[in-house]
C-alpha cells in the first residue's frame, strides 16, 4: 500500500515486522540458521498438533494405570508416547469430574503446551481470553457454547513458561468397546484446554 508520499507500506502487524527485523538480523550476523527456524515453525504449525493429546487423553481413558501416571507425572507419562521437548519440559494433567471442570489460560502472556496440542491458537493469546478466563470463566464457557451444570466448580489453571497444563476431559457416554483411536477422534483441541467437551461419538468419531 502506499500513503501520499509514496512510502511503501506493510501490511503485516507490527510485531510480525519486529520478528521480521530480528531474524534478518539474527541470520545476518550468522547466529541463526533460516532453514533451522523453518524447521521449528514447520514442525509445530504441520507435524505437531492436538492429534498427539487427543492420544494421550484415548490412553488415559482405556488404561487405567496409565492415567494414574498421568495424573502424577504427566510430563513422564506424555514422555511414554513419544511426545515431549520444546514448551512441554513440565506438563500436569488435570482431569475434568462431574464436580470439577478445569480451563486453561495463560494470564501473563500465552505459555501453551506445545508438544501435546501444537501452537496456540489466536483467542488463547488474546487478552480478553486472557483476562476474563479468570475473572468470569462460566461467561467465557458460555461464548464456547458450554454451559455446565451449576454445581459443576471451575477450576483455572494458570500456565506459566516452568507448568504447562492439559486437560483430561470425560469420556463421552456411549463409547464402550471404543479402541483409543476411535476415541481418540472424539477429543477435540478445546477440550483439552477446557472451552468443550470432548464430543459425542454420533458427532464425531466413526464407529465401525
Ligand atoms: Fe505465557
Amino acid at each position: 500500500m502506499n500513503d501520499k508520499s509514496g512510502h511503501a507500506h506493510s501490511e503485516l502487524p507490527e510485531v510480525a515486522l519486529r520478528v521480521r527485523a530480528l531474524e534478518t538480523i539474527l541470520v545476518d550476523k550468522g547466529y541463526v540458521d533460516p532453514a533451522a527456524l523453518d524447521a521449528i515453525v514447520e514442525t509445530y504449525e504441520i507435524k505437531i498438533g492436538p492429534r498427539n493429546g487427543a492420544r494421550v487423553v484415548a490412553k488415559a481413558w482405556t488404561d487405567a494405570r496409565f492415567r494414574e501416571r498421568l495424573l502424577t507425572n504427566a510430563t513422564s507419562a506424555i514422555g511414554e508416547l513419544g511426545f515431549g521437548g520444546r514448551q512441554g519440559e513440565h506438563m500436569v494433567a488435570v482431569e475434568n469430574t462431574p464436580k470439577q471442570h478445569n480451563l486453561i489460560v495463560c494470564t501473563l502472556c500465552s505459555c501453551y503446551p506445545w508438544p501435546v496440542l501444537g501452537l496456540p491458537p489466536v483467542w488463547y493469546k488474546s487478552p480478553a481470553y486472557r483476562s476474563r478466563a479468570v475473572l468470569d470463566p462460566r461467561g467465557v464457557l458460555a461464548e464456547f457454547g458450554l454451559t455446565l451444570a451449576a454445581d459443576t466448580e471451575i477450576r483455572v489453571w494458570d500456565s506459566t513458561a516452568e507448568l504447562r497444563y492439559l486437560v483430561v476431559p470425560m469420556r463421552p457416554e456411549k463409547t464402550d468397546g471404543f479402541s483409543e483411536e476411535q476415541l481418540a477422534a472424539l477429543v477435540t483441541r478445546d477440550s483439552m484446554i477446557g472451552v468443550g467437551l470432548a464430543l459425542s461419538p454420533q458427532f464425531g468419531g466413526e464407529k465401525s
